[in-house]
């Protein structure tokens, strides 16, 4: 039986009728923009993220760009980012005008190295956007460091990290702002694009809230130029019949990551990441030589509560990856690199100056070793077996599938 890496169907087909009658109350009630159902879901998003003001939007990537228009960042100043992330972290700055700096990441957790992020830190730098990838929050004790040191804003990218928590703290409520996204392969994924904006400042709250709308304050008056970033009222009442599901969506994901990791480093080769070999390049490549691992399965930070976005293995040996993903696709299993380019290797960034695009090797090997598996919520345990035989049947032929 084929495996898909995501089937929207099995965890939105269960909901139809919950899922017809949000859309008969819109449609009776005529409201189809900001309606009663766009604030609802905005007061559940603020309590379930414990955070002050939630502001819902057209999209993640909107999300991103009216944090970054409701904070003034545009031409001449600069933004650090992960290099290794979605394009929409670095195509948000770029369309404000403002320049991406690009900063290698951590190989354990992919996300930000903050050591790095500080040397390249400029009397330009505005703010930092640390992207929790894969579900797992970026070190944001570190980040806190830098930005206060340097007076830089923190813009948090957690489109893939709804409900993950740093030390306890909700992803998204540590910095000014944080970006949501309800994109449908996300972890609450919704019924086409969506998004939200969170901050905990009522100055920033307001900000954002008029960037939303054409930054009209009041109706027809317009003190800056903002956009139509607004979510419909139909998304938002479907979204709320999800969010009311959450928590069993994580728990999903949570328990077959937990299994995969259980099951597949019992296979020769297979070893899981080890947190204590994270910052430095040189020793990871020590502890890969003694550990002789073929495949590294990713592991979360003891501090972090991990939301499993994607379960991503890192295959070592040059085109070795692409020979899993091949052999997974014959045996009608889903598989998907993110990212087989990081964003200082994309064309669009080449005319950017070469220290926005410097020491990225990380990445780089990352970007050549990343193969992320099914993992959403409902999958079997049939699944997860067929997954992990066919993982194991690549690593007994000798890890030599061409
Ligand atoms: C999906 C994603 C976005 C953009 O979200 P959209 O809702 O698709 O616009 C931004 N950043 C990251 C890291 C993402 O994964």
């Amino acid at each position: 039986m084929p495996v898909t890496l995501l089937d929207v169907n099995a965890q939105n087909h269960p909901l139809t009728d919950k899922l017809r009658e949000a859309f008969d109350r819109v449609l009776a009630s005529g409201q189809f923009i900001m309606g009663p159902d766009v604030l609802a879901f905005e007061q559940e998003c603020s309590s379930m993220l414990g955070v002050k003001h939630a502001i819902t939007c057209s999209s993640g990537t909107d999300a991103l760009v009216m944090a970054l228009m409701a904070l003034g960042i545009g031409p001449g100043d600069e933004v650090i980012l992960p290099t290794f992330t979605f394009f929409a972290t670095a195509g948000s700055v770029a369309r404000t005008g403002a320049t991406p700096v690009f900063v290698d990441v951590c190989p354990i957790c992919f996300n930000i190295d903050a050591e790095k992020a500080a040397a390249k830190i400029t009397p330009r730098t505005k703010a930092i956007m640390p992207v929790h990838l894969f579900g797992q929050s970026a070190d944001m004790d570190a980040i806190q460091v830098l930005a206060d040191k340097h007076q830089l804003f923190v813009i948090e990218d957690c489109a893939q990290a709804i409900g993950s928590l740093y030390k306890g703290k909700p992803c998204g409520t540590i910095g000014h702002y944080g970006a949501y996204s309800f994109f449908p392969s996300k972890n609450l994924g919704g019924f086409g694009d969506g998004g939200l904006l969170v901050t905990n400042d009522d100055a920033l709250a307001e900000k954002a809230r008029m960037m939303r709308n054409h930054g009209m304050q009041p109706k027809y008056f317009h003190s800056v130029v903002g956009g139509n970033f607004r979510m419909d009222t139909l998304q938002a009442a479907l979204l709320r019949v999800k969010l009311a599901e959450y928590d069993s969506y994580t728990a999903g994901r949570q328990r077959n990551a937990a299994y995969y990791t259980e099951k597949l480093s019992l296979l020769p080769g297979i070893v899981v990441a080890d947190p204590a070999h994270c910052q430095c390049a040189a020793r990871q490549s020590d502890w890969i030589a003694e550990t002789a691992a073929k495949i590294i399965l990713p592991v979360p930070y003891a501090h972090n509560h991990h939301i499993w976005n994607q379960y991503t293995l890192r295959v070592i040996g040059e085109g070795r990856r692409d020979s899993l993903k091949a052999h997974l696709q014959t045996k009608g299993i889903g598989c998907e690199v993110y990212y087989p380019l990081t964003m200082d290797q994309q064309e669009c960034f080449a005319p950017l100056p070469e220290s926005s695009r410097s020491n990225c090797q990380i990445a780089h090997r990352l970007a050549t070793e990343v193969l992320s598996i099914p993992i959403y919520a409902e999958l079997t345990k049939q699944q997860l077996d067929e997954v992990i035989t066919a993982i194991a049947d690549f690593m007994e032929k000798g890890f030599a599938i061409p």
